[in-house]
């Protein structure tokens, strides 16, 4: 079986972009506004010719709780179907208290995390991803799922957890 990895992370921090740009097409919904429901989530993928299937989360509707339980619910259903996790933050607005609780998921869960920090579009503003370390969850991997840039470089790491 192909190997299955769930991008996670708050409303609006580019997963959808990111998956895109991970698949090479344009398929994921990207929204400026968080909270359409869509059916379909998982697309194949291919990364220097190792297959495998990339899990889209966050396009479901907001949970009736409200925004932050619908985050965790989103993460620990997407953290158990997957087989390593891409998680997903904004570096241009740093780390909130619905970030916080998806790291407290992923940590939980055990299973291997790698760290894109997100909008990241040009050179200055990947001082921005230095703090980030100190989420315990390894290398943050500075990207720009609407320009590309350091998408290599996450995709490398992402095989490695695979
Ligand atoms: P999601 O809710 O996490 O799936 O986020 P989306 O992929 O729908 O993107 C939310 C917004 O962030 C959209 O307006 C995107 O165009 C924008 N966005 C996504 N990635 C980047 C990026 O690398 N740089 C910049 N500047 N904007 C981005
Ligand atoms: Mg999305």
């Amino acid at each position: 079986p192909v190997p299955i990895l769930a991008v996670v992370g708050r409303p609006n921090v580019g997963k959808s972009t990111l998956v895109n740009r991970i698949i090479g097409r344009r398929e994921a919904v990207v929204e400026d506004i968080p909270g359409v429901t869509r059916d379909r989530v998982s697309y194949d993928a291919n990364w220097s010719g190792r297959a495998f299937t990339v899990v889209d989360t966050g396009g479901w509707d907001p949970d009736a709780r409200g925004l932050a339980a619908s985050i965790a619910a989103q993460a620990e259903i997407a953290v158990r179907l997957a087989d390593a996790v891409l998680f997903v933050v904004d570096a241009t607005v740093g780390i909130t208290d619905h970030d916080e609780a998806v790291v407290r998921i992923l940590r939980a869960s055990g299973k291997p995390v790698v760290l894109a920090a997100n909008k990241v579009d040009d050179q200055r503003t990947e001082a921005e991803t230095y703090g980030l370390w100190n989420l315990g969850l390894g290398e943050p991997f500075p990207v720009s799922a609407l320009h590309g840039r350091g998408s290599g470089d996450m995709l490398d790491a992402v095989l490695a957890a695979l």
